[in-house]
């Protein structure tokens, strides 16, 4: 199973970290020993004084493909939900005015908690959301920190999986995370984080 990441979807938050809004997505992974399911605490690393929380609209490829035309993408994933890109800022900022990968601030054991996934069916259904308007937003200890809509992304989500697999040859369960909205920060011990998707609770995850 593979995990792919988006980075600098959302204008806005290319923005607040500085970056240009880019061409093409910028695509990174992370290995399997990045995922926390059902509700794992994440434990702080101890390589990192600034670890950012990043929440994500994550979808898993439902199909095996790879060259998948955007017109067709749509056939390839039917579930979304949330996660977490735990980005330690620090790491990732000297690694980048050195030219270097990301791995070690993006990749590392624990960095992408993952929540429940409904079906986008579901979703249409449910709360009349379209593919292209999906609410979703991250709370810390109680407390909005992040807000975004799919209708901001850059890059739709099958132009993402188009894309990818033109690289990548994509499986059944292999998981995309599709970028962060505005209002990236810093996570402490002790801090709570939900995710939801409209109202509904998708995500949980403990900061120990
Ligand atoms: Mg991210």
């Amino acid at each position: 199973m593979k995990i792919f990441c988006v980075g600098r979807n959302y204008g806005a938050h290319a923005v607040e970290l500085g970056n240009a809004v880019p061409e093409n997505p910028v695509i990174f992974s992370k290995p399997d020993t990045a995922l926390l399911k059902d509700g794992a605490p994440f434990y702080l690393p101890d390589f990192s004084n600034d670890v950012h929380h990043e929440v994500e609209l994550v979808i898993r490829i439902s199909k095996m493909g790879k060259k998948i035309q955007e017109k067709f993408a749509r056939n390839y994933f039917n579930e979304i939900g949330l996660g977490i890109d735990f980005t330690a800022r620090d790491v990732q900022s000297e690694l980048k005015a050195k030219g270097l990968p990301w791995e070690l601030a993006k990749a590392f054991d624990g960095s992408a908690p993952l929540g429940s996934f409904i079906t986008l069916d579901s979703v249409f259904d449910s709360d009349k959301q379209e593919i292209g308007n999906i609410a979703f937003h991250l709370t810390k200890n109680g407390e909005t920190v992040q807000k975004g809509n799919s209708h901001d992304m850059i890059f739709s989500f099958e132009k993402i999986v188009s894309f990818v697999s033109n690289y990548f040859t994509l499986k059944v369960g292999d998981l995309i995370y599709t970028g962060t909205p505005a209002g990236v920060g810093k996570v402490a011990i002790g801090d709570k984080l939900e995710g939801f998707i409209a109202d509904k609770k998708m995500l949980e995850c403990e900061v120990k």
